[in-house]
C-alpha cells in the first residue's frame, strides 16, 4: 500500500479474487468522508474518518515542480491557540503512525485515478501543517517519518515538521537520523503577546524556543523556517517586525508570512493584502529573509481544522 497504493481492492489485479474480496474495506484505516477540490484541481482536500469517528484532514497542493501534501498528526489538538480552528475544537486523540502515513499513500492512490494537472503525479513534499501538534505525538511522528523516508522513499529534505514550540521534542528530533525541515510557528515576537495567542508559550517561552531551534539548525544543518500568521491589529506592528527580524537574523531562519484564514470560532481578523506586503518588505529591509505565501484553497476551507468543523456541522444536520 505504501509503494503501489490503490483506492479500491478491485485494482489489485495481481491478487486472487478471493483475497481481494477478503481485503475489501480493510486496506485503508479511514474512509474519505468529504473530498473537495479548488484552484482548477491543483488543490484537493480530504476529510477522512476513522472507524471510531476521529476526523483526519489532509490537503494536496500541486505546484510546477512539486506536489505537497499537508498532513495531520492528531485528531484535534490540545494546544488551544486562539486563532486556530483545530485548537478551538480541542483534542480528540493521537493518530497512530499508520494513520499518518496512510494520508500520503491515499493521496498517491487518488492521483493515479485523477492526475494532478501540471505537477508531479505523486506526493514529493510533506508538511505536518494539518491538524495537531506533531511533537506532542512523538513516538508516532518518529515511526511515520521512518516509513515515509525509508519505505515510501520521500527525501528527508522534502519533509517539514511544523511545531508550535514543544522544546524537548525539537531537541529529540534534532538527534534523529533524518534531516527533516523544521518550521516554528512563532506568530509573536515577545512573550506577553505570544502567551496570549499560544498558551504553550507560558511553559516554553521564546528564549527557550529559540535556543532549541538554534540547536536544531546546528545539529542538522537545516535552515529553520519561522511561520508568521498575520492577524489584523495583533502582530502586524513595526515593533513586532523589528523583534521578529532580529530573531530571524540570529537564527539564520527564513520567515514565511501568511494571512490569517478566518475561522468561525475566533475573533481575529485577516489583514488587508497591502499591509502584509508592507510587513514583509519591512522585514527584508531589516535584513531578515521573508516571503509572503499566498494561501491555497480559500473556497474549500483548506485552513487548519476548517473542514472538520464543516464535517461536524453536516453530520449534525
Ligand atoms: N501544530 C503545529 C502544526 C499544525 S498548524 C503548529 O502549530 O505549527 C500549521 C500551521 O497553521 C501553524 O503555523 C499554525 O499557526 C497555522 N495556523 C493555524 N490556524 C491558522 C489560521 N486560522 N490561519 C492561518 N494559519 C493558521
Ligand atoms: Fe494545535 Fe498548531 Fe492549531 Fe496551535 S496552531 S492549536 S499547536 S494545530
Amino acid at each position: 500500500m505504501y509503494e503501489h497504493p490503490v483506492l479500491e481492492t478491485a485494482a489489485m489485479t495481481n491478487l486472487p479474487a478471493e483475497v481481494r474480496e477478503h481485503l475489501r474495506d480493510r486496506i485503508w484505516p479511514f474512509t474519505a468522508a468529504i473530498e473537495q477540490s479548488a484552484d482548477n484541481g491543483r488543490t484537493r482536500k480530504w476529510l477522512f474518518r476513522a472507524p471510531d469517528g476521529a476526523s483526519i484532514e489532509a490537503v494536496l497542493m500541486g505546484y510546477d515542480h512539486r506536489t505537497t501534501l499537508c498532513i495531520s498528526s492528531q485528531a484535534g489538538c490540545a494546544m488551544g491557540c486562539t486563532f486556530c480552528a483545530t485548537g478551538q475544537f480541542g483534542f480528540e486523540r493521537h493518530l497512530d503512525a499508520g494513520e499518518i502515513v496512510a494520508q500520503i499513500a491515499y493521496a498517491n492512490a487518488a492521483m493515479r485515478e485523477r492526475p494532478m494537472p501540471g505537477s508531479p503525479n505523486r506526493v514529493t513534499n510533506v508538511v505536518f501543517m494539518g491538524m495537531g501538534e506533531p511533537l506532542a505525538n512523538y513516538a508516532n511522528l518518529r515511526e511515520s517519518l521512518h516509513r515515509m523516508i525509508d519505505v515510501i522513499n520521500l527525501a528527508a529534505r522534502s519533509v517539514t515538521v511544523s511545531t508550535v514550540g514543544v522544546v524537548p521534542g525539537i531537541r529529540r528530533l534534532a538527534d534523529e537520523p533524518w534531516q527533516v525541515g523544521l518550521a516554528i510557528s512563532l506568530h509573536a515576537a515577545d512573550d506577553e503577546l505570544r502567551s496570549s495567542l499560544i498558551p504553550l508559550n507560558s511553559r516554553y517561552p521564546i528564549t527557550e524556543l529559540i535556543n532549541a531551534a538554534s540547536y536544531y539548525f546546528e545539529t542538522t544543518g537545516r535552515r529553520i523556517s519561522i511561520e508568521w500568521t498575520m492577524m489584523d491589529g495583533v502582530n502586524d506592528s513595526i515593533e513586532q517586525a523589528t523583534k521578529l527580524a532580529a530573531i530571524a537574523r540570529d537564527l539564520h531562519a527564513h520567515i514565511n508570512v501568511i494571512s490569517l484564514n478566518p475561522t468561525p470560532l475566533t475573533e481575529h481578523r485577516r489583514p488587508n493584502r497591502l499591509a502584509v506586503v508592507e510587513f514583509v518588505e519591512k522585514l527584508n529591509d531589516l535584513g531578515a529573509n521573508a516571503t509572503y505565501r499566498e494561501t491555497r484553497g480559500q473556497d474549500i476551507d483548506a485552513a487548519c481544522g476548517q473542514l472538520r468543523i464543516r464535517g461536524a456541522q453536516e453530520r449534525a444536520k
